[in-house]
């Protein structure tokens, strides 16, 4: 799944290749469904004789109507010129009025464009909480939202209506940085490591970024490169290797479903007080059973199987 450096990395291509640019219309269907609103006719007729003023991680059309392109899982968007061959995954091109398209290659077909007029996009987007990267995240803000939530620090950083973008290996890299317990209660977090949080979490997407984002399965950005973030990251997906700072074995429970890595030494457990009379092992073990969801109830290949594997 496409995390904030890899949208953000496909718009920074997009934005090189298209702006400026007016659209004409589509020029290949093969999967309408990707086409979520409005109509796939509607759509052609709308978008044609538009000009790509912006891409935000929406594309602004300069009459105040956005085209929005989800990602999700496998979407891959490229521009190649109409006659170039279609890849088998292609399922939806928009033209350029100059002869080059805008091409939407989706394995699994759960990626879907829309357009939107900007009352809708407002409202679509409502729920979605502030980018980290935006310049109204502020360190103030994000100390005094973690005091206010109970919740554990791992799933709370993942709910895009707290923050929008984050996705799971950011968040464990961006923990471990900041030496927090992905267990830890929000509200637990004292104001100089909510500061330094803030910190890493921008310090991990700007690296992110710069390294093109994390290629698995098949990340492309708007360019058709890998990214190599991967081979960057700490915590994530390293389970028993040596932690990078300390040495000790990198630990994964399942928090809320979802794969979570850290150091057991780095980021001491928010029960720590309880280690103490406890012998180590015996806690680590209750907790992973208090927290273990079993992963036999998710649909096949959902996200969830996928990450992992690479
Ligand atoms: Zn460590």
């Amino acid at each position: 799944m496409p995390e904030l450096p890899e949208v953000e990395t496909v718009r920074r291509g997009l934005a090189a290749q298209i702006t400026g640019r007016t659209f004409s219309g589509l020029s290949f269907l093969e999967w309408p469904r990707t086409i979520e609103a409005p109509t796939p006719e509607d759509l052609a007729r709308r978008i044609a004789g538009r000009r790509v003023v912006e891409v935000q991680r929406r594309v602004a059309l300069d009459n105040d109507e956005a085209l929005t392109i989800h990602l999700r899982m496998t979407g891959q968007v490229t521009i190649a010129p109409h006659d170039a061959p279609r890849d088998r995954f292609e399922r939806v091109a928009l033209a350029f009025a100059d002869g080059d398209e805008l091409r939407f290659s989706d394995i699994r077909r759960f990626g879907r464009i829309a357009l939107y007029d900007r009352e809708a996009l407002v409202a679509r987007f409502r729920d979605l909480g502030p980018e980290p990267l935006g310049a109204d995240w502020t360190c103030d803000d994000f100390v005094a939202a973690l005091a206010r939530r109970r919740t554990r620090l791992k799933p709370l950083l993942l709910d895009q209506s707290f923050l929008a973008g984050l996705g799971n290996i950011y968040v464990d890299e961006s923990l471990f940085r900041a030496g927090l317990h992905p267990l830890t209660l929000a509200a637990e977090v004292t104001p100089a490591q909510g500061a330094r949080l803030h910190a890493t979490i921008r310090e991990v997407l700007g690296e992110a970024i710069a390294s093109g984002g994390t290629t698995f399965s098949n990340y492309r950005d708007a360019f058709g490169n890998e990214g190599d973030y991967y081979e960057r990251r700490r915590v994530y997906g390293r389970t028993d290797e040596p932690c990078p700072t300390c040495g000790t074995a990198i630990a994964r429970i399942v928090v809320g479903g979802r794969g979570t890595h850290f150091c057991p030494t780095c980021q001491p457990s928010p029960g720590a007080g309880v280690a103490m009379i406890v012998p180590f092992p015996a806690v680590a073990a209750r907790r992973d059973r208090l927290v273990a969801e079993p992963r036999a109830g998710y649909a096949v290949g959902d996200e969830n199987g996928a990450e992992d594997g690479r």
